[in-house]
């Protein structure tokens, strides 16, 4: 009983969702929220088949047809593509087909974020054109298919075609499109996807016109009729009569140029004009298609590869309040955790109180998140469909919550501040941030020690972190640490002394200046003994420089406090010069690495950054001029191909012993 209801249940749910998503273009929940309760439901029907429905949405394409369009009955049902969502499954997709067929290439394209569409041609005309609807029967907007200027009204062949594929808007098309809503006070579409499923879907193909919408097309239904052989020879076939074929699709021998093909494009896809969501991947000899078959929704022979979900709807379970190194007080939001870009986030950062109280942000409420900039998660929007009287609204702390002192907004920012010198949470952020990659790089001190050692009494202000050798002793002794960890960290610590200038300046965390201006003054100024000299007028004629920078480090560098710290360090052996090749090594300089492979001891990003602070440079494909290629687990083509042209290869623990040596 309990099985039938939770069927039910959940029939209903999909229902719902699948109404908004295709029928009104918008997403209540994300696609992974609806892809598991989808999940949860075919795993229910296999073991009870007794309460699968036919009209389950296991066995339904899309959604319903709008009254508004004449219907369609499709010739061929237009199915949708089962999913994977990484390499394992996408593996054991290939050895079912090799188990059916033997080995087989694969023809892989672009996922295109729009929607499917057929256009039929006869005697050389445009006759129609449709939306895939249910699959079985779709809507006639062949007035609005009319007005893709890449879909061509005549051919040169005229036997009866019909070609498949995806309409779409173009990201520049869609940020128009948007524009002119927030002129015209509609609301902006969500993404390209519901833009151009709205706009296809509208009576008045003026509309549809003026939004510029394109097409790929990715197949010929009943290729044999036209004595074509595989699915290439299909692409190359319509691209002769004048269909726009997306370029970058490729001929795979086998999967792991399928997976080579995927991990490009993974990190291809935002530089394209138009957005994917993931790699398809099609069995190329189309004789094995009916051997191969269908299930009830799509095709066994093909399989979409989906990327990591950008943005993601989760839950707040709490808002606390995080105290930064410059004493801004950012509010913070407790997650349920979940999966975004392939990592699992369960924090995200509100900002400050107006970025909360604009956004109606509240605790138990469901949000959509990102990573801005791809790094840091932050909440984009609240569902209000979703809120409940269980949401508790905002209220900011007036209060520091490590020192309680009285919080200041300033005025002017939206910030609030800890104004406490002596706050414990201000110095422990400020020593993490001395000691992170992107400013003096001393490694192994990281945020947990940190806060140990300030806790432990063994650091206060940054002159201590090159003092901690004299405390070797009592270190080695601690649970947790042992001779060999301290003695490597302690050199970690004398290493850092020789950092560049623009990465100390960084690291003293001169409020307003980031890593670009550290460097920009260190270029201008290469002596930090000067810097004490400096008036805003020197500052301001800097081009990076503004009157709100220039008047934070000439602040900066009168104050006692900080004269004193400088003079310190400099006694206790800190490069304070800038030269700005300090950092080069020969093995780095004006060398190409390619990175292959999944690393772990560092992220692409950090790799990149490391081999070019040290002067080298990275390529994304290997050649004879490449000088070494770095291949962590699973390398691929990359690897074969060094190997084959003889390329020096390193592995990830060579590289970073030649990066420590
Ligand atoms: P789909 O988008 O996952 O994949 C099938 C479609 O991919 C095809 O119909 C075709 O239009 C398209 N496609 C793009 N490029 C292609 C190419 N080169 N070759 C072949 N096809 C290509 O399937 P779907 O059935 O349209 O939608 C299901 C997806 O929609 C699921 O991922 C689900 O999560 C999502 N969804 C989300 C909600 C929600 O509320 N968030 C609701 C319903 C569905």
């Amino acid at each position: 009983m309990e099985t039938k209801k939770r069927v039910e249940e959940l029939t209903k749910l999909l229902e719902k969702y699948s109404y908004e998503y295709y029928v009104l273009d918008n997403s209540v929940v994300s696609d992974q929220e609806f892809d598991a309760l989808l999940h949860e439901l075919i795993k229910l029907e296999e073991s009870h088949p007794e309460f699968a429905d036919v009209n389950s949405p296991t066995k339904r394409v899309g959604s319903i047809v709008l009254d508004k369009f004449e219907k369609v009955t499709h010739d061929v049902p237009m199915m949708s593509l089962s999913n994977v969502f990484n390499e394992e499954d996408l593996r054991s997709f290939d050895e079912k087909i090799i188990k059916e067929v033997g080995n087989v290439s694969y023809n892989v394209e672009l996922k295109i974020d729009g929607l499917a569409g057929s256009v039929k041609y006869e005697n050389g005309k445009l006759l129609l054109g449709a939306s895939r609807g249910n699959g079985v029967v779709g809507e006639n907007i062949t007035s609005n298919i009319k007005t893709i200027k890449s879909i061509p009204l005549k051919i040169d062949y005229y036997d009866n075609l019909e070609v498949r594929g995806e309409i779409f808007m173009s990201k520049k098309s869609f940020n128009k499109t948007n524009d002119e809503r927030v002129l015209n006070n509609l609301e902006e579409f969500k993404n390209p996807r519901n833009a151009a499923s709205g706009s296809i879907r509208q009576l008045d193909s003026k509309i549809a016109a003026k939004r510029s919408l394109d097409m790929f097309v990715y197949s010929i239904i009943s290729p044999e009729n036209h004595s074509i052989k595989n699915h290439t020879k299909a692409l190359t076939f319509a691209k002769s009569l004048g269909f726009n074929i997306n370029p970058l699709s490729k001929v795979c021998k086998n999967i792991d140029e399928v997976v080579e093909f995927i991990k490009i494009y993974t990190e291809k896809r935002n530089n394209l004009k138009y957005e994917i969501d993931g790699i398809v991947i099609k069995v190329d000899q189309l004789d094995l298609h009916n051997k191969i078959g269908y299930t009830a929704k799509s095709p066994k022979w093909a399989i979409a590869y989906k990327f990591p979900a950008e943005e993601v709807i989760t839950r707040i379970n709490s808002i606390t309040f995080q105290v930064g190194r410059t004493g801004q007080i950012t509010p913070v939001a407790n997650l349920d955790p979940v999966m975004v870009q392939g990592s699992t986030v369960s924090r995200a950062t509100l900002h400050n109180e107006d970025y909360v109280t604009d956004k109606d942000i509240r605790e138990n409420d469901y949000v959509i998140i990102k990573k801005a900039g791809d790094i840091i998660p932050e909440v984009v929007k609240v569902i209000l469909d979703r809120r409940d009287n269980s949401s508790i609204p905002f209220s900011m702390v007036k209060e520091c919550p490590v020192c309680e002192s009285q919080l200041v907004r300033k005025d002017g920012e939206a910030g609030h501040y800890c104004v406490n010198e002596q706050c414990d949470a201000k110095k422990i952020e400020g020593l993490i941030h001395f000691a992170s990659r992107k400013a003096m790089y001393i490694e192994g001190l990281g945020d947990r020690i940190i806060e140990q050692f300030y806790n432990d009494g063994f650091l206060s202000s940054i002159k201590d972190i090159y003092l901690l050798k004299n405390h070797r002793e009592e270190l080695i002794v601690k649970e947790g640490f042992g001779v060999k960890s301290i003695d490597k960290l302690l050199e970690n610590i004398e290493r850092s002394k020789n950092s560049n200038l623009d990465k100390l300046l960084f690291g003293l965390g001169i409020r307003h200046v980031g890593e670009k201006v550290s460097k920009v003054i260190s270029a201008n100024y290469p002596n930090i003994d000067d810097m004490g000299k400096w008036v805003y007028e020197d500052l301001i004629n800097i081009d990076e420089i503004g009157s709100v920078i220039a008047k934070s480090i000439i602040d900066f560098f009168r104050s006692e406090e900080n004269i004193k710290l400088i003079s310190e360090l400099k006694e206790l052996g800190l490069n304070t010069m800038y030269t700005s090749n300090i950092y080069n090594k020969d093995e780095f300089t004006l060398k190409t690495f390619v990175l292959t492979g999944k690393l772990v001891l560092y992220t692409r990003n950090e790799a990149k950054s490391l081999i070019e602070s040290l002067g080298g440079k990275v390529s994304s494909s290997v050649s004879k001029k490449t000088d070494y290629v770095v291949a962590g687990s699973d390398a691929g083509s990359k690897l074969t191909k060094a190997v084959g042209l003889g390329v020096k290869v390193l592995t990830e623990r060579e590289f970073k012993d030649l990066i420590d040596r």
